[in-house]
């Protein structure tokens, strides 16, 4: 999934509430800048300048920020509704 963040609203290096893994954020967060393109190109900076931006590796975590995000606004969304699952998409067997 898309993550809400671009260039112009860089994602934050403080996890949102409701990430269920908070150190993997800081680690997603900080490859999804080095991936960002070289100033005044469309090139990205990590790949060397061999890569068009957005490169593969951008997009892929790019995508799990996305991930994580609606993961966090699922869990968040499940906490206040006493639904633990939900916040990984089982709600069918909370409901089991
Ligand atoms: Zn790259």
């Amino acid at each position: 999934m898309k993550s809400p963040y671009s260039l112009k609203n860089l994602p934050p290096d403080d996890p949102p509430a409701g990430v269920i893994c908070p150190g993997l954020w800081t680690m997603q967060v900080r490859y999804w800048r080095l991936h960002t393109p070289r100033p005044g190109t469309k090139r990205c900076q990590e790949c060397k300048g061999t890569a068009a931006w957005p490169c593969h590796s951008w997009l892929c975590y790019d995508g799990l920020l996305g991930d994580a995000v609606e993961a966090s606004r699922r869990r968040e969304a499940a906490s206040s509704t006493n639904e633990p699952a939900e916040a990984y998409g089982l709600a069918a067997l909370a409901r089991a």
